[in-house]
C-alpha cells in the first residue's frame, strides 16, 4: 500500500546517495535542504528521501554494523530497483588517506577530500585485494567501472571554478553553516573542524605503540612538519583503493601510493562501482597506519558530503522519467575495448561471448545472483569498461516489434537461437520497466547484444 501511495515520491529521486558509517549518514541528513518522510518499501531497507539543492535524493545505508564490499553491492542494487529514475548514485564518506608530505601535490591532510577520476584504463577506482602475486610482487588487476558521464563532465567546471573563483567554491559555505548549526545540537561541536595540532602523521618506520588507546604518549618529534597550516579542504582527483579489510600499515599505505598511485583506502566502493557506475567522494578521517582514530571522522564525512552537494549544482534536473516515452539507457562497451580483447584472444573471446549470451538469455537464471555476476567477470576477464548512455531512441528499434506476450513466448522458447531470446529479454526488461525496476537487467542484455551483434559482423 505505502508502495502505491508514494509511488510519486520514489519516480521524483534521481540521485542514489550510498553511505555506510553513522557519521557519514549524520553528514548527508545535515545538508538536506529539505528533508521528506523517510520510505522503507516492504523487505528493503529504509532510504532518507530528501531535497538536495534541486535535486531529490535518497540516501541509502546497510544495515547497522555490516560492512565491506557485499552488503553494499545489495544496496547498490536494491536502489536502483526501488527508485527507477535515479541516474547515478554517489558514495559518500570517509576513508584513510595516503599522503606524501615531501610531495606537494600528493600532501593529503585530514579533512581533505578525495574523488575518483578515471585514469588510462582505470575506472578510478581499483580493488586492492583482488590482484596475483607475481615476480615482481603484489599487482592489481581489477580496474572497476567509469562513473556516469554526466558526472565526469561536472567535474572540471566545478574544478575549474574551486581554483578560479573562490565565492562559488560552495562547500566551504555548507561546512562552515552545518558545523555553525551542530554548536546547538544536543552532542555540541560534533560536526566542529578538530584543529591542525590534532592532524598528525607519524614518520613511516614509527609505530603506535600496542595497547595505547589514544596517540596522547607518541612522540611528536616523529611527526612531519606541514607546511602552510590550512583549514579549508584541499580536493585531490584520482585512484581509490578498495578493499575487504581495514588498511593499518603505513608501509603498505606508502607502497600503494607509490606503486599504484592511490590516494586514499576504503571498504566499499568496489562494491559499488562493480554493480553501476558511480562517483567515489572520500573525506580524509586518518592515514590508514596504526596511529589512526576516529576524531576527524564526523568533520571529514562532512567535507565530503559538502563536496558532494556542490558537485550536484553542476548537473542539470533531468526530464521526470527515462524509460517513458521515447528516452532509454543504452548500455555500451567501447568498441576499441572490444576490438582489443578480439585482438588479444581471437578465439576465447567469441567463445565466451556466446557463452554470455546463452547465460543473460535464460530467464530460469536469477538475474541479480548468477546473470549479474557473469556479466562482471566478463568484463573484468577482457578489461572491457561499461558505461551508459541517455538516448533518444526509436522505440521500434529498442523493442524489436516486440510486446510483453510475444517476448516472452520467445524467450521461454528453447527452440529459438540464444541472440533472439536475448532481443526478447532486451524488449521485455524495456517494456517492463514502465512498471517495475528493470532498467538494469534491460541495460545488461542491451550491452551484451551490441557486443554479439559487432563481433558477429566481422
Ligand atoms: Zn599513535
Amino acid at each position: 500500500m505505502e508502495r502505491k501511495r508514494n509511488q510519486r515520491m520514489y519516480d521524483a529521486v534521481e540521485v542514489g546517495w550510498v553511505c555506510v558509517v553513522q557519521c557519514e549518514l549524520d553528514a548527508a541528513t545535515a545538508l538536506l535542504d529539505e528533508r521528506y518522510d523517510d520510505v522503507s518499501p516492504e523487505g528493503g531497507e529504509t532510504y532518507i528521501l530528501g531535497r538536495m539543492g534541486r535535486h531529490n535524493v535518497a540516501i541509502a545505508y546497510p544495515s547497522a554494523g555490516s560492512y565491506g564490499i557485499a552488503p553494499i553491492v545489495r544496496v547498490a542494487t536494491k536502489i536502483h530497483q526501488e527508485f527507477r529514475n535515479i541516474r547515478f548514485c554517489l558514495l559518500v564518506g570517509i576513508a584513510g588517506g595516503c599522503p606524501d608530505p615531501r610531495d606537494p601535490a600528493m600532501d593529503i591532510r585530514l579533512g581533505d577530500v578525495v574523488v575518483s577520476e578515471p585514469k588510462g584504463n582505470r575506472g578510478g577506482v581499483v580493488q586492492i585485494d583482488m590482484g596475483k602475486n607475481t615476480d615482481d610482487g603484489f599487482r592489481i588487476f581489477s580496474h572497476l567501472n567509469k562513473p556516469y558521464q554526466e558526472l565526469l563532465d561536472a567535474i572540471p567546471r566545478l574544478r575549474n571554478d574551486h581554483r578560479n573563483n573562490h565565492q562559488r567554491r560552495k562547500m566551504d559555505d555548507y561546512i562552515d553553516a552545518v558545523t555553525r548549526k551542530s554548536k546547538e545540537q544536543p552532542e555540541p561541536g560534533y560536526f566542529a573542524f578538530p584543529g591542525r595540532e590534532h592532524d598528525r602523521l607519524f614518520q613511516s618506520d614509527y609505530p603506535h605503540p600496542p595497547k595505547q588507546a589514544s596517540c596522547a604518549n607518541c612522540d611528536e618529534k616523529f611527526v612531519w612538519r606541514r607546511d602552510p597550516p590550512r583549514k579549508r579542504s584541499r580536493v585531490f582527483y584520482g585512484t581509490i583503493g578498495s578493499a575487504n579489510n581495514v588498511l593499518r600499515s603505513a608501509k603498505e599505505r606508502d607502497r600503494l601510493r607509490q606503486e599504484e598511485g592511490i590516494l586514499c583506502v576504503e571498504m566499499e566502493a568496489a562494491g559499488m562501482m562493480d554493480t553501476l557506475s558511480c562517483l567515489v567522494i572520500r573525506g580524509i578521517s586518518d592515514y590508514a597506519d596504526s596511529h589512526k582514530s576516529k576524531e576527524w571522522q564526523p568533520y571529514a564525512a562532512l567535507a565530503a558530503a559538502a563536496y558532494a552537494k556542490d558537485l550536484l549544482t553542476y548537473i542539470v534536473k533531468a526530464p521526470p522519467a527515462r524509460v517513458h516515452g521515447k528516452h532509454c539507457f543504452l548500455g555500451t562497451v567501447p568498441l576499441d575495448d572490444v576490438d582489443r580483447a578480439l585482438a588479444a584472444s581471437p578465439k576465447a573471446f567469441p567463445q565466451d561471448l556466446a557463452e554470455l549470451v546463452n547465460i543473460m538469455s535464460n530467464r530460469k537464471l536469477h538475474f541479480f545472483e548468477v546473470r549479474l555476476p557473469r556479466f562482471h567477470e566478463f568484463l573484468r576477464k577482457y578489461k572491457l569498461s561499461h558505461t551508459s548512455h541517455w538516448v533518444e531512441a526509436d522505440p521500434n528499434q529498442i523493442f524489436d516489434g516486440f510486446n510483453i506476450t510475444k517476448a516472452t513466448a520467445v524467450l521461454d522458447n528453447p527452440q529459438k537461437e540464444p541472440r533472439e531470446r536475448l532481443r526478447a529479454a532486451r524488449a521485455r526488461a524495456f517494456l517492463l520497466s514502465n512498471r517495475r525496476g528493470l532498467v538494469t537487467i534491460y541495460r545488461i542484455h542491451d550491452t551484451v547484444l551490441r557486443m554479439w551483434n559487432y563481433v558477429e559482423s566481422g
